[in-house]
């Protein structure tokens, strides 16, 4: 029996427009007093008009675009109608029939997942669960009613939960490089529904598992738990009764966190169930092609196009290169560090520094680089000194740290601290017969195994206080024992 996962990812994006989608309400809705974002429109009281937020529907075609969609010549608003308490009209408007942006396409390693569509929809409101005096009761907050949301329909071309995982991340990056929202899985400004279903080939025949939505997943490690979670328990359940897929429904699960499993929410939902139909206060919407074509134009350097640059510019391996590209603002400090037109040596030595000392010093102390204290100045004068052997790597290293947090040139400082490489060879000499009288042992260690010198330069360089050109140092040395 072979079982390949298909797997489909529903991705829900808020986007940070200033305004909500249809009225003039602020979108911002954390950290605020409930229900003081609101109005007759995001409330739906009878006779409010809706009013689509232009911004909104051009960043929906901008992320659209930057996905390899192609814009839909016309697009309508349509109502999906259910009940649910936080969504006080009793219906959300989404885009079913003639969503925004169509086909595109994200790019996972080698692999590719196609993109179906990605539309343009509003936030429904949030309910809180509280307990006041021994009893249970849930408030609903109306302040995200109406907040803009963008939500994007892969194709069931993933096959695993790692790669639903990839995809999540890049689909991020995404997002994030074109500033249309924060993104955060975890604070919920991004929020994800895989689809799983098995195709299990088993001698000639060929079955299909029902499909089964999964909703509340709150991180990213939740969506890679739940995907495992579910594969294997489609797996026994089709061991155990054989269930197949049935045309055009799926079975709503829920996630639950704590027990690590998922559990049947709704069974057998179609779309027909939904009632879809033509909001009637909002007439077509269309963009002319010079309107397209600016959008297109206002999209920046994505990841992929940024990771080839690196590469080919900077002669930077996939793995640096992906991890300098993973975070926009990241890059966009190590681009202000290796300034205009550096060589490749100067920005695979800066790319080092980046991805070694200063990433290692941000994760011991949390902190977060302002790119306002970069001075590329100081990179190039350190990448000098060091290719002149004035500064060892490892003085480097230290120094850039302070040197950002001082606000001085590093090279300054490493001559300050006495830091300065000594390339002086009576220097050095001097140093090398002291180590050499006296560490006997290890010169006849030396004597016998030539490869054992390590032991004596270390004692050189500690003596100089790790100022002497290790270069310099194992060549006296040798000299001078031979
Ligand atoms: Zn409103």
């Amino acid at each position: 029996m072979k079982i390949t996962p298909i797997i489909g990812l529903e991705v829900h994006v808020e986007l940070n427009t200033k305004s909500k989608m249809f009225c003039s309400c602020s979108a911002e809705h954390f950290h605020v007093d409930p229900n003081t974002h609101t109005c007759p429109t995001c409330l739906g009281l009878p006779g409010a008009l809706p009013v689509p937020n232009k911004t909104a529907c051009e960043w929906c075609i901008k992320l659209g675009l930057a996905l390899g969609c192609t814009p839909n010549e016309s697009s309508f608003f349509e109502r999906k109608n259910y009940f649910y308490p936080d969504l006080a009209k009793g219906y959300q408007l989404t885009q079913y029939e003639k969503p925004f942006v169509i086909n595109g396409k994200i790019k996972i390693g080698d692999q590719e997942v196609r993109i179906n569509r990605a539309h343009m929809e509003e936030d429904t409101g949030k309910s809180v669960h509280i307990k006041d005096n021994g009893q249970e009761l849930t408030l609903i907050d109306y302040n995200r009613c109406g907040v803009p949301l963008v939500e994007i329909v892969s194709e069931p071309d993933i096959t695993s939960a790692q790669m639903a995982k990839d995809y999540l991340l890049k689909m991020q990056q995404i997002i994030r490089y074109i500033g249309i929202s924060d993104a955060d899985i975890e604070k919920g400004s991004m929020r994800c529904e895989p689809t799983v279903n098995l195709k299990i080939e088993d001698n000639d025949q060929v079955f299909y598992t029902p499909l089964v939505e999964i909703k509340n997943v709150a991180s990213l490690t939740g969506v890679q738990t739940a995907i495992d979670f579910e594969i294997k328990r489609q797996t026994e359940a089709f061991k155990q009764t054989g269930e197949v897929k049935s045309k055009n429904n799926k079975n709503t699960f829920g996630w639950d966190a704590d027990k690590n499993q998922t559990f049947l929410q709704r069974e057998k939902e179609g779309s027909s169930d939904y009632r879809y139909f033509p909001e009637p206060d909002i007439p077509h919407i269309e963009f002319t092609k010079a309107e397209i074509e600016a959008i297109r134009k206002s999209i920046p350097e994505l990841p992929d196009q940024k990771f080839s640059r690196y590469q080919k510019d900077f002669g930077l391996n996939d793995y640096d290169a992906n991890l300098l590209v993973s975070d926009i603002n990241f890059s966009q400090i190590f681009e202000k560090a290796i300034g205009q037109n550096p060589t490749p040596e100067m920005a695979k030595f800066t790319a080092n520094l980046f991805l070694g000392a200063i990433k290692t010093y941000l994760n011991e102390s949390q902190e977060s680089l302002d790119i306002n204290k970069i001075n590329p100045e100081y990179f190039k004068n350190l990448f000098d000194s060091v290719t002149k052997s004035e500064i060892s790597a490892t003085v480097a290293k230290q120094v850039i740290i302070e040197s950002y947090h001082i606000g001085q040139d590093p090279v300054v400082i490493a001559k300050n601290s006495g830091l300065i490489q000594v390339s002086d060879s009576g220097e050095i000499e001097k140093l090398a017969k002291e180590v050499i009288a006296a560490n006997s042992k290890a010169v006849s260690d030396y004597l016998k195994n030539p490869a054992s010198i390590g032991f004596l330069i270390g004692k050189l360089m500690q003596a100089s206080k790790g100022s002497a050109n290790p270069k310099l140092a194992k060549e006296i040395l040798e000299k001078l024992l031979n």
